[in-house]
Order: structure tokens, then C-alpha cells, then sequence
């Protein structure tokens, strides 16, 4: 029995589960019952692979990154899933998710999105298969993300704004929860982090675990070792760390790091560093660290990065934290803009700004010098665009 893979119950030591209302319980318990048997069978595997391979692009170069290497005095590989179809890792768990939900007879999909990358993963896949898309989204996140709102609308989704509380992710993930319930024979809930009750955490897990399987063959290839010393990735809500330690995560000698994002700094009431502020909670119907007040209501969290302003932390994350399997660091934006900007100077890539969260542990100097690493790159820049231009003023 691996100590940090899921368990039978759905827990991952004390974090996890599925504490959801009565009426979700057929929706949840039906995925719970198949989404392993699915997975594993020959036609599944097949589809998920091929469209990997010829729609997203994979295998994602596993790329020597030398300047950087140089300055830090190591070996540094980047995992590059910025160069993913969509720009990111997301579409991975997304195209797995519409295809489980194929073959579970749904007809029609909702998803719940923050800053809109979820969204956007989650229309693509719903154009490409042809399937009714609806993404609810809160009213504040619509006018901040309206380059987002766009692309949905283009791919052929219907963005419906939550209107309640803060008007922002969790209002929308409330609405999609609702949404469910009132379908729950035609319809499949992609959610897009190793969030949310048992079976979701892992089975967004082993969708993102491409990734740490490409990593093996590419630095056994590259180094003659399947094992680097140090694996470093941002954590939102956790899916690209979960997919680049997943096939190490029982090798407890490759070392594990997860960057989180300090916002302003831990300490300044602007942050959503989960790990260093959060207590056991629940979240999304599932068990975890989570940010939040003393008599337990959410706090809103903070981060320069839209994909890392989560409250939250998956429960393997929370595990991994609570064990001392991983590492947590938090990041501050200052530490992330920092980071983001040498990677583009010492090797020509502009990083998603969730990224840099993971590149900014170097400067750090969280990594001895002479190790073997390997960072995920969880996405590219483009989207990111005005906010590296608003803070360091390159106009
Ligand atoms: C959404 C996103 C993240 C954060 O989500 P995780 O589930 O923690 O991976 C990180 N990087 C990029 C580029 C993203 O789009």
C-alpha cells in the first residue's frame, strides 16, 4: 500500500473524502464506481493517448535548461507544458474527463471557473467532442478575465455568471453544484484541480500523471537515472504538482518541493499560502488545509497569479504537507515576477506567472547546488501578459 496515493475510503491519511449533500451522493457515487474500471480498459487508453499525442502535443519536450543551469549551479530540466494545445496542463485532465464522461452516457457538461483557464480547457474539449458546454463563472471574475470570456464564447460555451456572495470562484462553484443536482442523469461536472469530493483528487491525479511518466523515459534517456534529486512545481489547487510527483511520490528519496503563493508576504493578511496559514476544513466537499477565519468561514485569498488564488489545497497536497513528503515554500509575488522575468532572460520562455511561483524557489536557494532537477513548467505567458507589463512597466 503506497502511503500517499488514495486510499479505498477516498482519504489520503486524515484529508479527503466526499462530504457532499445527500442529493449529489448518485452523481459522485457513479463516477466512484467506474472511473478505475474506465480508465484502465484498452478502447479508454487508447482515445486518451492518441489525442494526447496528435491534439495536445505530447510528448512535452523534457528541455535542458543550461544558463539557468549555470547560474544555479546544477542540472535544470524544465517540463515543458507550456507548449501544451490551450497553454497549459489543464487540457490534459480536461480531455480525460470528457472522455470518461462519454463513456458514462453524459450529454452535456458544466464546469466552474476562477480566472478562466479551466473554463477555456473545458470548452476546447467540449468543441472537439462536440457536446453542450455551460461554465459558470462569478460576475467579478467575468469583467477581470474578459479575454477568457471570449475564447469560451468563440469555442461555443455558454458563461453563466454567479451572482451571489463574493461573486467570485467559490459563488461559481456553489452555481455548478447546483447545476448538478438538478441533472444528474445527462450531465458530467469536470472539475479542474485535484480538488472536490473522492474520486475527483485522483482521478485528476492520474490524468495529470502523464506527466511524471514522460519525465521518467526523458531523464532516464537524457541523464541515464529515472530519478532526479528535486522535483519543484506550483500549487493552486494541486493538479500539475500531482501529475509531476505522482510516479515518485513513494520514492522518498527524490526530494519534493511545492511553491506556494505568499501573495504579498505570509504574514500580511494578502496571501494564499495554504499550507503555512491554513487549518483542517472542509472545501469543495472535500477534507484539507484550507485559509480561514476562527469561526471557520473561507477567507478570500490572494495572489498576483489568478491560478494560484485558491483558498484551498487538495487533500493529497495537504497529505504530502502534513507527512513532511513535500516541502512547502511560499512565494511571494515580488519572489514569482522575479523568477519569471529570469527565466525569460536566461532562456528565452516567459512563464505563466503561476509558473515562476516554481522557478523563484532557485533564487531561494532551496535547492543545494549539484542536484538534479526537474520544474514543471505548468504554462506559458501570453496570458499574463499585462500583468508583466504593468509591474515592471515595459511600456
Ligand atoms: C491553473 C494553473 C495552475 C494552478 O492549478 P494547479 O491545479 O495547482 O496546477 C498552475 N499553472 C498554470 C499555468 C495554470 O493555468
Amino acid at each position: 500500500m503506497s502511503k500517499y496515493h488514495v486510499d479505498e475510503h477516498g482519504f489520503y491519511g486524515e484529508f479527503g473524502g466526499a462530504f457532499i449533500p445527500e442529493m449529489l451522493y448518485p452523481n459522485v457515487e457513479e463516477l466512484r464506481q467506474h472511473y478505475l474500471e474506465i480508465m484502465a480498459s484498452e478502447s479508454f487508453q487508447q482515445e486518451f493517448r492518441k489525442l494526447l499525442r496528435d491534439y495536445v502535443g505530447r510528448p512535452t519536450p523534457l528541455y535542458y535548461a543550461e544558463r539557468l543551469s549555470e547560474k544555479y549551479g546544477s542540472r535544470i530540466y524544465l517540463k515543458r507544458e507550456d507548449l501544451c494545445h490551450t497553454g497549459a496542463h489543464k487540457v490534459n485532465n480536461t480531455i480525460g474527463q470528457i472522455l470518461m464522461a462519454k463513456r458514462l452516457g453524459k450529454k452535456r457538461i458544466i464546469a466552474e471557473t476562477g480566472a478562466g483557464q479551466h473554463g477555456v480547457a473545458t470548452a476546447t474539449v467540449c468543441a472537439l467532442m462536440g457536446l453542450p458546454c455551460v461554465v459558470y463563472m462569478g460576475e467579478v471574475d467575468i469583467a477581470r478575465q474578459a479575454p477568457n470570456v471570449a475564447r469560451m464564447k468563440l469555442l461555443g460555451a455558454e458563461v453563466r455568471p454567479a451572482r451571489s456572495g463574493s461573486r467570485t470562484l467559490k459563488d461559481a462553484t456553489n452555481e455548478a453544484i447546483r447545476d448538478w443536482i438538478n441533472n444528474p442523469e445527462d450531465t458530467h461536472y469536470i472539475i479542474g484541480s485535484v480538488v472536490g469530493p473522492h474520486p475527483y483528487p485522483d482521478m485528476v491525479a492520474r490524468f495529470q500523471a502523464v506527466i511524471s511518466e514522460e519525465i521518467r523515459h526523458q531523464l532516464l534517456e537524457a541523464e541515464g537515472r529515472t530519478d532526479p534529486d528535486y522535483l519543484i512545481a506550483c500549487v493552486g489547487g494541486g493538479s500539475n504538482a500531482a501529475g509531476t510527483y505522482y510516479h515518485y511520490l513513494d520514492q522518498e528519496e527524490v526530494q519534493i518541493i511545492a511553491a506556494e503563493a505568499a501573495g504579498k508576504g505570509v504574514d500580511t493578511g494578502e496571501s494564499a499560502a495554504t499550507s503555512a496559514l491554513g487549518r483542517v476544513g472542509i472545501i469543495h466537499a472535500s477534507k484539507t488545509l484550507l485559509m480561514q477565519t476562527a469561526d471557520g468561514q473561507i477567507t478570500e485569498p490572494y495572489s498576483i497569479s489568478a491560478g494560484l488564488d485558491y483558498p484551498g489545497v487538495g487533500p493529497m497536497h495537504a497529505h504530502l504537507f502534513q507527512t513532511g513528503r513535500a516541502q512547502f515554500i511560499p512565494v511571494t509575488d515580488a519572489q514569482a515576477m522575479a523568477g519569471g522575468r529570469e527565466l525569460a532572460r536566461l532562456e528565452g520562455i516567459i512563464p505563466a506567472i503561476e509558473s515562476s511561483h516554481a522557478f523563484a524557489v532557485l533564487e531561494m536557494g532551496a535547492v543545494p547546488p549539484d542536484s538534479l532537477v526537474v520544474i514543471n513548467l505548468s504554462g506559458r505567458g501570453d496570458k499574463d501578459l499585462q500583468t508583466y507589463i504593468d509591474y515592471f512597466d515595459l511600456t
